[in-house]
């Protein structure tokens, strides 16, 4: 299965695609969490990257380009994967296509998940990440056991950096000039598959898996 995340910022992707690899044992592909986890090693990636991140910019196709590259050579990328945050421009859902095409792939689908631009503001200003595993968290919708404490690991719990609200207004519209345009990309390709992201996270997944099934 080689499946694209697409969806605004706090939509759930990460939420579901812990579900998702889980189902259909491949890869989870984050370019988000590739960031993040080269800005806390302060590779040169890294400090390039963050200087966009924190205002709640897009990092640069051609660095976003690089790291992808980097990660499908991986043997565990063979037989499929699932892309979490990438492709978030219409150049980089062209260069995944090519990079596709150069070995005869193609994606299986697009899961699009939908939610309200109120909703989002609530997730993520809620949303708390592990600092040790990178589970996600919700003071409202899935809070930990013992507050600020990790159920998976006891690893601390923290809040990211780009959720604070006026970064995340910053990334709600870029995601809105950007990666919306996307939407339509693939559904011209008929490979969308688009699901209500508002309701409970377990209900999401039924509604993925069911429209997987059917695709
Ligand atoms: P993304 O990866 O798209 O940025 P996350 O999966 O990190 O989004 O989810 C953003 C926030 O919303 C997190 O705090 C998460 O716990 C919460 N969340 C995810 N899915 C749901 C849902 N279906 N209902 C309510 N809250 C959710
Ligand atoms: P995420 O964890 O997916 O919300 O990504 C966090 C931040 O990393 C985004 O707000 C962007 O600044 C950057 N980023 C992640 N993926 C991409 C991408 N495909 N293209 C450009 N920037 C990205």
């Amino acid at each position: 299965m080689r499946i694209v995340l697409l969806g605004s910022p706090g939509s759930g992707k990460g939420t579901q695609a812990s579900r998702i690899i889980g189902k259909y044992n491949i890869p989870h592909i984050s370019t988000g969490d590739i960031f993040r986890d080269n800005i806390k090693r302060q590779t040169s990636i890294g400090l390039e990257a963050k200087k966009f991140i924190d205002k709640g910019h897009l990092v640069p196709d051609d660095l976003t380009l690089k790291i992808i590259e980097d990660r499908f050579i991986q043997p565990d990328c063979a037989e499929g994967f699932l892309l979490d945050g990438f492709p978030r421009t219409i150049v980089q859902a062209e260069a995944l296509e090519l990079e596709l095409q150069k070995n005869v792939k193609k994606l299986d689908a697009v899961v699009n998940l939908d939610v309200h631009d109120e909703a989002i503001i609530s997730r993520m200003t809620g949303r708390r990440v592990c600092s040790k595993c990178g589970a996600t968290y919700n003071l409202t919708f899935n809070k930990p056991t013992v507050d600020n404490i990790c159920d998976k690991c006891g690893g601390a719990l923290l809040i990211r950096e780009d959720d604070k609200l006026e970064t995340v207004t910053n990334r709600l519209k870029v995601y809105k000039t950007e990666t919306q345009p996307l939407i339509d990309f693939y559904k011209q390709k008929g490979i969308l598959i688009t699901v209500n992201g508002e309701l409970d996270a377990e209900v999401v997944f039924q509604n993925i898996c069911n429209a997987l099934e059917q695709f």
